[in-house]
């Protein structure tokens, strides 16, 4: 068969994740100072630890509302950065805002003690029942406390993820309790006008965000859209392909690579929204997600019907050609990681090389296609088979299929032991960190 290629795109000569990363940083940097300004505007109080309290207490709130920019979803940022970075970046400040809110409190609670001659306890408690907001606060900090349990490691890995996201949810009352406190006992916030006009500005930015991220832009796009299912096609015993139309689909601007979060409108599933990738790479009239059964939800979607309305949110994700550094590519799939590389193989110009990594023959869901395609575009596709150790894709393997690997941009997605261990031999390559693109299947945690 003849293959004609577009040229591919000239690399971008700086990088969008780059730009995005170094707004948001300097984003934080410019309202760290402007904090600051304010703090030190206000005056100071004439007990240390009150002083040191305010300003953790400052920061706090400052932190939260960066918190809740990374988890907006805002189609911009996520685009660049990714879902899996921010809400990675969003668990580790999560972190910080929890020590940051303890330490307010700590200090707080010893300064106005210090002068009242009370203990440290006692003196919250006569500051919760007489100064208005404090209660609010010890409340909003109390949520904060639970929330950073569940979320630590050895917690998040024993919860379903509806019950930890459940208790997550109840941040945004934390949210509403800590800017109300703000508002009732903030020194700094009525210290002059321009302090009360930029807070204020600060969390009409933060909550703006997410109402507009996460509720008007999906409410928004799926009455336009209005997604139903047109397929349902089995891929093997555990995985299959659901089809999805919808009107204007080629105004979604969903792009190869992306994910959506699925909610099939069904009586006993509708509350249940997974994480999907294309499988395809989307042509204006069908999307099309393909999903091995990992657990209830998964397992359900063989059974859907054809009509069944779907919620869709989405498209999310970085893991798209946006980001390419080199012309020509190589994109590894292991098991069901496959689905955003075989959208991927459809997508990207430029001479490319495929691996595919499974177990046996028969787990290798969507190879036809995928065939098929290297066929089409003159790709190169190796189909590696074989129990996961030993590593069928150390640094002389990947070498020996893909000798040119260090020139190649390259595209990773599938199981997290796979994953890391491919990830390790690309840096001994010398494949330099631009050149990698990974999703992971999970967002947080
Ligand atoms: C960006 C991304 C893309 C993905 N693409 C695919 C794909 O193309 N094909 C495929 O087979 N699998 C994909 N997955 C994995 C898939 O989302 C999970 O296997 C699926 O959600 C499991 O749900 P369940 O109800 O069957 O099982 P459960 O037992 O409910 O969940 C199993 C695990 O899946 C994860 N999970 C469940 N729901 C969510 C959620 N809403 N958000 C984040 N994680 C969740 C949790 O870690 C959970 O512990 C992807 C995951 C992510 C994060």
């Amino acid at each position: 068969m003849t293959t004609v290629q577009a040229p591919p795109a000239p690399p971008t000569a700086i990088r969008p994740r780059v730009v995005a990363r170094t707004g948001l940083y300097a984003v934080l940097a410019v309202n760290a100072a402007v904090v600051a300004y304010f703090f030190a505007q206000a005056g100071f109080a004439s007990n240390a630890l009150i002083v040191i309290g305010r300003f953790f207490g400052l920061y706090g709130a400052l932190v939260m509302a960066f918190q809740l920019v990374l988890v907006a979803r805002l189609p911009w940022l996520d685009r660049r950065i990714g879902m899996d970075r921010l809400t990675s970046w969003h668990r580790w400040t999560g972190f910080a805002l929890l020590w940051t809110l303890l330490a307010h409190a700590v200090f707080i609670s010893f300064g106005y003690a210090d002068g009242a001659g009370v203990g440290p306890v006692g003196e919250l408690v006569d500051l919760a029942e007489t100064t208005e907001g404090v209660l609010r606060a010890t409340v909003a900090l109390g949520i904060i406390i639970v929330v950073g349990a569940v979320s630590a490691r050895y917690a998040r890995r024993r919860l379903a993820y509806e019950t930890w996201h459940f208790i997550h949810l109840y941040t945004y009352v934390a949210v509403v309790l800590a800017f109300s406190h703000q508002v009732a006992v903030g020194t700094t916030f009525t210290a002059s006008s321009s302090a009360t006009a930029y807070w204020y500005a600060v969390w009409a930015v933060a909550l703006g965000s997410v109402v507009l991220g996460r509720a008007v832009l999906p409410l928004w796009r799926n009455y336009r859209h209005q997604f139903r299912v047109s397929a349902v096609v089995p891929e093997s015993d555990n995985v299959v392909s659901v089809h999805v139309t919808g009107r204007d689909l080629d105004k979604l601007g969903a792009q190869a690579g992306q994910f959506f979060l699925w909610r099939f409108l069904t009586k006993d599933r509708w509350w249940q929204a997974n994480p999907f990738s294309l499988s395809a790479a989307p042509d204006g009239r069908t999307l099309r997600l393909t999903a091995k059964a990992a657990g209830d939800g998964s397992a359900a979607l063989r059974h859907l019907k054809v009509g069944t309305r779907v919620f869709a949110e989405g498209p999310y994700g970085a893991f798209t050609t946006l980001h390419r550094q080199k012309t020509e590519s190589l994109l590894i799939a292991g098991g069901v990681g496959v689905t955003p590389i075989r959208a991927l193989l459809e997508d990207i110009e430029g001479h490319t090389v495929v691996i595919y990594r499974v177990g046996t023959d028969r787990d290798a869901v969507l190879y036809g296609e995928l065939r098929d395609l290297a066929v089409a575009k003159g790709a190169e596709l190796h189909l590696v088979t074989g129990p996961p150790v030993p590593d069928r894709l150390g640094p002389r393997e990947l070498v020996q299929l893909v000798p040119d690997i260090a020139d190649r941009d390259v595209f990773l997605c599938g199981p997290p032991p796979m994953m890391n261990a491919v990830l390790r031999t690309l840096g001994d390559l010398g494949v330099s960190k631009p050149q990698i693109h990974f999703e992971r299947f999970s967002l947080a945690g």
